[in-house]
């Protein structure tokens, strides 16, 4: 007979257990039924994974949980999800500053920033209420104000693998544009100073790493051309992939993928998907649809057909 496992039908004989009928949805499931993970019946009442099914078409829900269901233990603890290898595909190296190392940075730069203590620093740059991604990203203008030198992107590059290594990262891709760190740095200046920090960390920790260079979709595409150029060449020394976001229609970056030569010429594979990242919920069903490899909130970008060199 036929039931449902979150939202999936799947056929099992009369007097299966409820168990069963998850394995049949989804084996990976079933066996977090042991502990991170618990059933509940259409009205959201938690049931037995040991119950036999009821009639033909129950609805059954698998919760995965970190309060362990029934018994309302804790068993996926925050220090069991620290401990677990893990892969990270979408970070931005400038939103992932050490608080203490943003005010290091202002000091010997002397910048003023919005608050002088570690703490007090983290919780201004916290965005709790942002009404679009614009005004989330005014935190950016902060962190890229202590990153206008090499020293500073190489250190802030060193550090964040420092802690993602700490967290178990295996393998982590990270992002940024070398066009936000202009005038200040020639774009190769801007790549080599975090392949520096990231090579450095990497040989420290094992933890495997690629650089994601990205256009802006806010600066004129030519910019971005000149990018993907430049970005081109630091391919063997670890620059992973390009990210090209649509800057406003499908259209203008199709065509300025057609006129230039430069996919050609270069290693990428292709231009990354055309996806607007300010309209997230189509883009991003759109982003995983075109380009499996994309990432993140909504964007695209397509991998370059080889990742190694350590
Ligand atoms: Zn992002």
């Amino acid at each position: 007979m036929r039931v449902f496992v979150n939202d999936k039908a799947v056929e099992v004989p009369r007097g299966a257990r409820v168990r069963d009928a998850v394995a049949q949805a989804d084996d990976g499931l079933a066996r977090l039924l042991d502990g991170a993970a618990y059933v509940t019946d259409a009205a959201g009442r938690t049931i037995d994974a040991g119950d036999a099914v009821g009639e033909a078409g129950s609805v059954y829900r698998v919760v995965v949980s970190a309060r362990g269901g029934r018994e309302g233990k804790p068993r996926l603890t925050k220090d069991v999800l620290r401990r677990w290898p893990k892969a990270e595909l979408h970070v931005h190296l400038d939103g992932a500053l050490r608080p203490a190392t943003m005010l290091d940075l202002a000091r010997l730069q002397g910048i003023r920033l919005p608050a002088d203590t570690p703490d007090a620093l983290a919780k201004a740059m916290l965005v709790r209420d942002a009404k679009n991604l614009e005004e989330y990203l005014q935190k950016y203008e902060i962190t890229l104000s202590v990153l206008q030198t090499a020293a500073a992107l190489e250190r802030v590059a060193y550090e964040f693998v420092i802690d993602k290594a700490a967290e178990n990262l295996r393998y982590v891709e990270v992002r940024y544009s070398p066009l936000l760190h202009r005038p200040a740095l020639t774009l190769a200046q801007a790549i080599e100073a975090p392949l520096a920090g990231i090579r450095r960390a990497s040989a420290e920790t094992g933890t495997k790493v690629g650089l994601i260079v990205c256009a802006m979709r806010t600066k004129p595409p030519a910019e971005s051309l000149e990018l993907a150029r430049v970005a081109a060449e630091y391919h063997a020394a670890g620059v992973t992939a390009f990210d090209w976001p649509v800057p406003s229609a499908d259209f203008r970056r199709r065509s300025i993928a057609r006129r230039s030569s430069t996919r050609r010429r270069t290693a990428w594979p292709a231009p990354a998907m055309p996806v607007r990242e300010t309209a997230p919920t189509r883009s991003i069903r759109r982003s995983t649809t075109l380009a499996p490899s994309g990432s993140g909130t909504g964007r695209g970008s397509r991998k370059m057909p080889h990742f190694s060199r350590k």
